[in-house]
């Protein structure tokens, strides 16, 4: 039964929604609405794979990724042109037994209601009227709010209130395979951006992601890509979704806030959101029980800093040379610091 009014209405409960929803909690707040637009589990377009930082994250929230099968693959290998020009002993990147983030998402969402976070499911926002401080969920029912926080995604309600012009088209196939584990990262691909390949136990997950043109055939180049390692997967099951590139706007007024992908807080070049999901949902609820907007914009400046060193590395790694050179001298001569790189600074995410 929804309520006409609340301290703090949280729109979307994916990783941002629900991390803000348990900090509130935590900190008291428990006058809080959680409005997804889906049921749960919900089908969710990710390949889920976590580090060990956001594993972490996840356990400040007393959730342990490992009771949804999370485990390290070790074969690791960098691609480029579809041939293997190194491979790295993987001590960061942690995956789910599906490849995806279904089952992660859903333990999270049944951690978070045990806990007592009141989350409405099949309830869309349909409408905000921010001078009245009033939002429209399902068909009809409105209900006012102090605060307001959207975390529903890239593409959601809430980026009707940013001027995002760039952004990532990521897009993945799963199906059941029979080639050995391990996790590909193909370069040489899409212009700007990467294919994985991975595989654990039979289940493959296939996926793209580049720098979002209209004018690209995405489908026909993914197809091409499977084509080319030799796999026989049906397209129908292909699915994409938009990453945003580019903090946007962390709060509007004092009362309007945004997290996760809804933030931009999703890294440019590696897609790394789910922990930058986990930090902006939890800046936010910080800024609404310490009436501080500056705690969430400070984190929005961090990470844009972050990304924009992110997005100059991508354009310089880019450079059709310089990919070359990535490749064929420094994956040749220079394989240590290439692993180095990978597990030291990759681990941070
Ligand atoms: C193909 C692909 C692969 C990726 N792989 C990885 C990866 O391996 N690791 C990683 O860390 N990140 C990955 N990402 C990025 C990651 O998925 C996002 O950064 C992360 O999900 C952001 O979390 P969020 O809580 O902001 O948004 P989401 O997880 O998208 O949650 C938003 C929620 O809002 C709900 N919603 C949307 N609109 C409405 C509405 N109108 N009303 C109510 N609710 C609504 C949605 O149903 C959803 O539940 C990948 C992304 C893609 C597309």
């Amino acid at each position: 039964m929804l309520k006409n009014h609340y301290n703090t209405i949280i729109i979307g409960a994916g990783p941002a929604g629900l991390a803000c929803a348990l900090t509130l909690l935590e900190n008291g707040v428990d006058d809080v609405l959680v409005a997804e637009k889906h049921e749960f589990p919900r089908d969710k377009c990710c390949a889920g794979y976590i580090t060990r930082k956001t594993e972490k994250k996840y356990r400040r929230f007393g959730f342990d990724p490992a009771d949804c099968g999370y485990s390290l693959i070790e074969d690791f290998g960098l691609y480029f042109r579809l041939k293997r020009r190194q491979r790295i002993e993987n001590r960061f990147l942690f995956t789910s037994r599906e490849i995806n983030r279904v089952a992660l998402d859903d333990a999270f969402f049944r951690l978070a209601k045990a806990r007592g976070v009141n989350i409405a499911e099949n309830m869309p926002i349909t409408g905000h009227d921010p001078d009245n401080n009033t939002v429209t969920l399902g068909k009809t029912h409105v209900a006012g709010y102090d605060n307001l926080v959207f975390a529903d995604g890239t593409m959601g309600f809430g980026s009707a209130y940013q001027r995002a012009k760039r952004r990532n088209l990521a897009m993945q196939c799963i199906f059941t395979s029979d080639r050995p584990d391990g996790i590909e990262i193909h370069f040489g691909v899409t212009r700007h951006g990467y294919c994985w390949v991975s595989t654990l136990r039979g289940v493959t997950n296939v996926g793209m992601t580049d720098e979002y043109r209209e004018a690209r055939e995405y489908k026909k180049i993914f197809e091409n890509f499977l084509r080319e390692l030799g796999l026989n997967a049906d397209t129908s099951a292909l699915y994409s979704a938009f990453t945003p590139i580019g903090i946007r706007k962390p709060v509007i007024g004092k009362n309007i806030f945004f997290a996760g992908d809804a933030m931009g807080a999703c890294d440019p070049f590696t897609l790394s959101g789910i922990s930058c999901g986990l930090d902006s949902g939890e800046k936010a609820a910080l800024s609404i029980t310490r009436s501080d907007t500056r705690i969430i914009e400070r984190y929005a400046h961090r990470l844009g800093v972050k990304f924009t060193f992110m997005r100059l590395l991508m354009r310089i790694f880019y450079i059709p040379c310089v990919r070359w050179l990535v490749f064929n001298v420094g994956c040749r001569f220079l394989s240590g610091v290439v692993t180095f790189f990978f597990n030291r600074f990759l681990n941070k995410k």
